[in-house]
């Protein structure tokens, strides 16, 4: 039996760890989750990271099988290249701390652990499996509770601790206020979770609005999501309609920015709000265009395309990520 790679994410503010087991190939083999009730610290994770890749290699139950290359994805501040965090929003003792090096000494993984982050990891699974497959230069947006991006030039991924963090740029006669303690920034504007957040608050000025999102809920308008949004949005609910259309326009000032900036060959549309599938993603386009220079408009709005692996992409990402270091490092 060959070597295997381990690949792992830690999502739901640091909260839930899964992982998987993969031939060299990424075959997968074995998948294993790990539930704690309040955000890891570092050293419980890196024990949690450990008992379950055991595990999962028990489980396999065959002899000599170790792990070649591992990697994991996060929702934190990395220093990628150096393998450390800067910081967890969610958990301030994670700061500073040495992960890569941690979680490669207590897994003995031949070619070590790479981090990444779990936005980086969904442009690497979508470059390899997914929309962004034949293409080396691409940027993806995650629009989920958060808004970010990561950036793929040449086939590398730009790696800066804070690289990506678009989800602060200010948008123009937005006034509500960040989670970043600034104001009218494009995620509270643009992210799956504010979207929801403002239509439950609009509900009491709008009882055709809420009579419609009692229906699509079944009376439970807190678990109302963005394409359900998006859904009254084109079936002309006025209140869904203005919170859709304030998206679109910051998203397509974004992304037009970043197509003259970067002119990558494709912007790949990931998270929750990517769910609100094509016909959202043309309604993008279609801002995009109408404030595109005229003789590129149809060609730049053409490189958007929706996610095509949804939540997967991350661990997928991730097993792409311990592949490579493999290759890297043994040739
Ligand atoms: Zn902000």
């Amino acid at each position: 039996m060959p070597d295997v790679l381990f690949a792992a994410t830690l999502t739901n503010r640091a909260t839930r760890l899964d992982a998987v087991l993969a031939t060299m190939d990424g075959t997968m083999l074995r998948r294993g989750h790990e539930i704690y009730p309040a955000p890891f610290g570092p050293d419980a994770f890196v024990a949690a990271f450990v008992r379950l890749a055991r595990g999962l290699l028990r489980s396999e139950a065959r002899e000599g099988v170790h792990i070649a290359g591992a990697a994991l994805a996060l929702e934190a501040v990395l220093d990628a290249g150096a393998g450390k965090v800067v910081a967890m929003p969610m958990a301030a003792d994670w700061g500073a701390f040495p992960l890569s090096e941690r979680l490669t000494t207590a897994s003995g993984a031949t070619s070590g652990v790479a981090i990444v982050s779990l936005t980086d990891a969904a442009l690497l699974g979508e470059m390899t499996l997914g929309a962004g497959r034949g293409v080396t230069n691409a940027v993806l947006l995650d629009l989920s509770r958060s808004v970010s991006a990561a950036f793929c030039y040449e086939g590398k991924l730009l790696q800066r601790p804070y690289l990506g963090a678009i989800g602060h740029i200010p948008v123009p006669g937005a006034t509500w206020r960040c989670a970043c303690g600034g104001h009218g920034h494009l995620e509270t504007v643009a992210s799956a979770q504010s979207l929801v957040r403002w239509m439950i608050g609009r509900l009491v000025e709008a009882p055709a609005t809420e009579a419609a999102v009692m229906r699509l809920t079944g009376g439970r308008a807190e678990a109302l999501t963005a394409p359900q949004i998006w859904q009254m949005a084109c079936e002309g609910d006025p209140v869904a309609a203005e919170l859709m259309g304030a998206a679109n326009d910051a998203l397509a000032h974004v992304i037009l920015t970043l197509l003259l900036a970067l002119d990558p060959e494709r912007v790949i549309l990931s998270g929750a709000l990517a769910q609100c599938g094509p016909t959202w993603r043309d309604a993008l386009a279609r801002a995009i265009i109408q404030i595109a220079p005229p003789a590129r408009a149809g060609e730049l709005a053409a490189c958007l395309a929706l996610g095509e692996l949804g939540p997967a992409a991350t661990i997928k990402g991730a097993l792409a990520l311990a592949r490579q270091r493999v290759i890297s490092i043994t040739g």
